[in-house]
């Protein structure tokens, strides 16, 4: 069987993180679904959807090694074609990606203990983000 909704995700800014586990779980509880997969992922091209240990340490850690990869900068093509600022957030996203594929098992996500599904924003302003889940399975 297929299950698939959609929730909101209000950010702050680039940087921004957010534990998207306990929404994850309760879809996939919605759906019925035993044996499977859930797939999580944000729709647009400046957020990433990840996992990390969610703790405070890593909140500012992931944002800033994004940062020493991929600086703010106004060098990147994408600065030359449109002038608004987040070249970056565009290249940080793109390798983070922006999904993530979870396995179901017993009805429960396949995650370590200190493992959850993240939400980060790469964008320089607060968006509205959708996040879409999508179960399948038995
Ligand atoms: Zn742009």
């Amino acid at each position: 069987m297929t299950h698939q909704e959609q929730f909101s995700v209000a950010t702050r800014g680039h940087g921004d993180m957010h534990d998207l586990t306990a929404r994850v779980a309760e879809a996939v509880k919605a759906s019925g679904v035993r044996t499977g997969t859930v797939t999580v992922f944000n729709v647009g091209s400046t957020a990433a959807i990840g996992t990390i240990e969610f703790e405070p340490g890593l909140e500012r850690d992931l944002p800033a090694i994004l940062d020493n990869l991929i600086p703010p900068s106004r060098g990147y093509g994408h600065e030359q074609a449109w002038h608004d600022g987040n070249g970056h957030s565009h290249l940080q996203a793109t390798l983070l990606g922006p999904s993530l594929a979870v396995p179901i098992a017993d009805g429960k996500l396949m995650l370590g203990t200190w493992q959850q599904i993240v939400h980060l924003e790469c964008d320089v302003r607060g968006r509205q983000r959708t996040v879409v889940v999508t179960v399948v399975g038995d």
